[in-house]
């Protein structure tokens, strides 16, 4: 195994490790989060630890991964990154832009070939969460993972249809739906989710919009533990402690919040091991609550 993998836990049938893409300064976080005050950094300085916050250039730290689930019978992966050799030249992507990264070296460094991935779960559509989906043979854009049954939200798919509201919202995001989805369709190996889905027993997909129109969550409960992928509802540890506060990438601003309140207090109440999309290091944590506040507890 890499130092870039970490196995965080074990849960029900199946181990869960970290297969990281890039961990680097991301955005200011008066970029991404328009509602930002510093005022938070002084109230809560575990914000300011070196995993989530880069002090020479004052920049968020943002970890682009994939969490893997491994059992005897199944090889799951949450959301594939930016990918490849991708063309994203324009300023708001420039940060995914022909990258070259050993995402696939480190995926067998965790014992995993492309061809053993059974399933691949996107929580959204978006250009950091689908990347390794494809990666380019003979100058053409093939699945990464052929064995593999992809799954997204039905809710999602229509909303980068020709008839959804995406290419509106975020036009910058429909050369990552040709390069990066639709390939996978073209090969017959996706499949929708509803609104509530069980991929399989224990495994399900929850609705949890607002950052885009059809973002899902990923719960796995093995009826004592419980783990949340959030996708993207949660940027930052600062929304544990600000759930008001919306990325600048959230569609639809008051879903986004209302969705966000409902994950911490399921979190909470549940006491659920919470795997964040772009945390940094320990990039895991549980949700406490202490009276209407959250905070967050990094796993160890
Ligand atoms: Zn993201």
């Amino acid at each position: 195994m890499t130092a870039a993998n970490t196995s965080v836990a074990r849960i029900g049938p199946y181990t869960i490790t970290r297969i990281e893409e890039m961990l680097t300064p991301g955005f200011r976080p008066e970029f991404l989060f328009p509602d930002f005050d510093a005022q938070l950094l002084q109230s809560h300085p575990q914000l300011k630890a070196e995993g989530f916050w880069h002090a020479g250039s004052e920049r968020l730290m943002s970890s682009m991964h994939s969490w893997l689930l491994q059992s005897d019978r199944h090889t799951i992966l949450i959301d594939t990154g930016c990918g490849n050799l991708k063309a994203r030249a324009l300023p708001l992507f420039e940060r995914f832009h022909q990258l070259q990264h050993p995402y696939l070296e480190r995926l067998r460094a965790a014992g995993v070939a492309p061809e053993d991935v059974t399933l691949v779960i996107n929580t959204h559509l978006h250009v950091d969460h689908v990347g390794w989906n494809t990666r380019l043979e003979g100058g053409r854009w093939v699945p990464t993972f052929p064995r593999a049954r992809y799954i997204w939200g039905a809710a999602e798919w229509a909303h980068w249809s020709a008839q959804g509201q995406g290419s509106a919202k975020l036009p910058e995001n429909l050369p990552v739906i040709a390069d990066s989805v639709q390939p996978v369709v073209d090969a017959d190996l996706s499949e929708l989710a509803d609104d509530i889905s069980t991929v399989l027993p224990g495994l399900s997909l929850q609705s949890l919009p607002g950052h885009t129109a059809g973002q899902m969550m990923v719960v796995l409960d093995d009826g004592q533990q419980c783990a949340v992928f959030p996708g993207d509802a949660l940027h930052q540890p600062m929304q544990v402690y600000q759930p008001d506060w919306n990325s600048r990438f959230c569609e639809d601003a008051q879903t986004a919040r209302q969705s966000r309140h409902r994950l911490l207090e399921f979190c909470a109440e549940r006491q659920a091991l919470l795997f964040p999309a772009h945390f940094g290091a320990p990039h895991a944590g549980y949700i406490r609550r202490k009276a209407a506040a959250y905070s967050f507890e990094p796993v160890q």
